[in-house]
This record gives structure tokens, C-alpha cells and sequence, in this order.
């Protein structure tokens, strides 16, 4: 199963609790992978979304049914000419004496009109805003696997959508791009910080642990060539200490992965992993709360000492 679809079982299994964010979570969907049309013969409005992943399908389902208050069916097309997985379409029609329903979610105007903006009032509290990108992301977001090129994109409907929903994410502290392409406006992440952030904000912390076990022994990969390329000649002391430190912890990750170091000393290894220049005295100072030169010496021991038990003779 691709990366992006297992994101994307993990965020449409989270349901959640408060209307609030059930609403925001909602319009998001609908907002970004949502078609509307007027069957004017029927003085009713039909909405559709598709999707390949089946558990948003099914969160779509019972968001509807909760807050929309109207029969919604789910059909299943198989796209057997491209052997490709099979699509899910999560219908319903919406009355037009029931259209202050799509207004509340943000997604019409008062004269039955399509408004594409994310609506201010509906993502107004932290928690909404967080709900809201979960919900794009699952309509129409993917996330390429940490392994490759770092990329995660939402194709959005129009412009404006994409520039708002860009600016939604930099309140939560994440800078995107906006592109327009022959395949439609796209937002993007391209820095593994960023998507590591969204990730985070969106809820999938399964995801985000896989996402940075991988991205960690990347990138102390390439820091511990830098160091053996430039300064073979004369290692100082505190370089040598933190090679053999980055090393055995990179080792230790990929042998039981960033879960399964202890919390106590979790964050010791990042630390350590992403200043490798640094002295344990000055990675001491780094910590929240800091920690003294002795404080940081033993949980490096600890560290040590773990990798040692776990990986025997090996380091
Ligand atoms: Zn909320």
C-alpha cells in the first residue's frame, strides 16, 4: 500500500469529537474534493465526492449523515480498463429549503451560489483549523513516501481555495507553495520540516514516526559523509565523540525505530542526530528543560548502553 493511502486510513479513522470540528473537518472534505450541481427539474442541489480510499469514503458517510441530515448513498465504480483500485462515490441531494445546511458548512451563499473560500468562521479555533486541512488533505492530498523525493500535495478547485488554505497553514506555522498546472491548482510541501509539521497537525502520528525514522538516517547519512569528506585529516575530539554517538543511534533507529527508543531519551538522540557539531555541553543547553553536562553524559550512556544490548558486538 502506497504511503499516501496509509496516511490517509489513519486520518479517516480519526472521528472527531466536538461539532465544531466535525463541521470544519466536513467542509473541508466537501470544499476541496466535492462537486455540486442543480438538478433544477428536482429544485435540489446533488453533491458528490470520489475518492480511492475507502475509509474516507466512509468518513465522509457519517460526517454527512450527522450534520447534513439527508440520505447519502455510496456507490463503488471499478476501473477494470487501468486495473487501478476501485473508487468510492459518497452522494446525496440536498433540498433547496435545506441549503442553510450547505451555508452553515460554508460551502454556499445565501443566494444558493458556490463559494469557494475556506469559511473564517468555521476554522476560527485551533482545533477547527487542524480538522479543516484533515479533511483536504483526505479529499484530495498525497504524500509521497519519506524514501523518495519529500513531497505532499493538495489539488484544490481554484485559486483562492489554495491560497486560503496555504494561508491556514501558515498560521499553524507550515509555509506552502500555490502552482497552477495542466492537472488543476495545486498546493505543495517540499521541505521534510513542513511535512513533518502538517503531518503532525493533521493527526497521523503513525505516519509522522515512519515519515522520521526514514528522514532522520537520510539526513545523518549525508552529515556523517560531509564529516568524513572534509575533516578525515584531523577529527577534534567532540567530532569523533558525536560520529560514534550519530552512528550507533542511527543504527539503533533503524534497528527498532524512533518508537522504540524510550521516551527519556528520545529526545536526547534527535538532538544529538540534527547537531552533530555540536558539544554535549551545548546539546545540554538545547534541551527543554536544559540539562547539565552530567545530566546529557548519562542519557548519551543510556543511549549507549541500549544500542549495546540491542545490537550486540556489531558497534
Ligand atoms: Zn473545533
Amino acid at each position: 500500500m502506497s504511503f499516501s493511502n496509509e496516511t490517509k486510513n489513519e486520518l479517516a479513522r480519526i472521528i472527531p469529537e466536538k461539532e465544531c470540528c466535525q463541521r470544519a473537518e466536513l467542509s473541508g472534505l466537501l470544499n476541496i474534493g466535492g462537486t455540486f450541481t442543480w438538478d433544477d427539474s428536482q429544485n435540489e442541489m446533488v453533491w458528490e465526492l470520489s475518492t480511492e480510499n475507502a475509509a474516507t469514503a466512509r468518513k465522509v458517510f457519517k460526517l454527512a449523515k450527522a450534520l447534513l441530515a439527508v440520505p447519502v448513498e455510496v456507490t463503488i465504480l471499478n476501473k477494470r480498463q487501468l486495473k487501478k483500485n476501485k473508487v468510492f462515490i459518497v452522494r446525496a441531494r440536498q433540498e433547496r429549503d435545506e441549503m442553510f445546511l450547505m451555508q452553515e458548512l460554508g460551502l454556499f451563499n445565501g443566494q444558493g451560489r458556490r463559494v469557494e473560500r475556506v469559511p473564517e468562521s468555521l476554522v476560527h479555533r485551533r482545533c477547527c483549523k487542524r480538522c479543516y486541512l484533515r479533511g483536504a488533505f483526505l479529499a484530495r492530498g498525497s504524500v509521497n513516501k519519506p524514501e523518495g523525493e519529500y513531497h505532499l500535495e493538495i489539488t484544490c478547485p481554484s485559486l483562492v481555495t489554495a491560497q486560503d488554505v496555504a494561508k491556514l497553514l501558515e498560521k499553524l506555522g507550515i509555509a506552502a507553495r500555490v502552482s497552477e498546472r495542466k492537472s488543476g491548482i495545486v498546493l505543495y510541501i517540499k521541505e521534510s520540516e513542513s511535512i513533518v509539521d502538517f503531518l503532525r497537525v493533521a493527526g497521523a502520528s503513525t505516519a509522522l514516526l515512519d515519515f522520521e525514522n526514514v528522514r532522520i538516517v537520510k539526513s545523518v547519512r549525508n552529515q556523517v559523509n560531509r564529516l568524513v569528506n572534509c575533516e578525515t585529516a584531523n577529527l577534534e575530539k567532540t567530532v569523533a565523540a558525536s560520529w560514534r554517538q550519530t552512528e550507533t543511534i542511527t543504527r539503533l533507529i533503524e534497528k527498532v525505530g524512533l518508537e522504540g527508543i524510550p521516551e527519556s531519551i528520545r529526545d536526547v538522540a534527535i538532538l544529538r542526530l540534527k547537531n552533530p557539531d555540536l558539544s554535549l555541553k551545548e546539546l545540554g543547553g538545547m534541551m527543554e528543560p536544559p540539562l547539565s553536562k552530567s545530566g546529557i553524559a548519562y542519557r548519551m550512556r543510556r543511549l549507549e548502553a541500549m544500542a549495546r544490548r540491542i545490537l550486540g558486538d556489531t558497534i
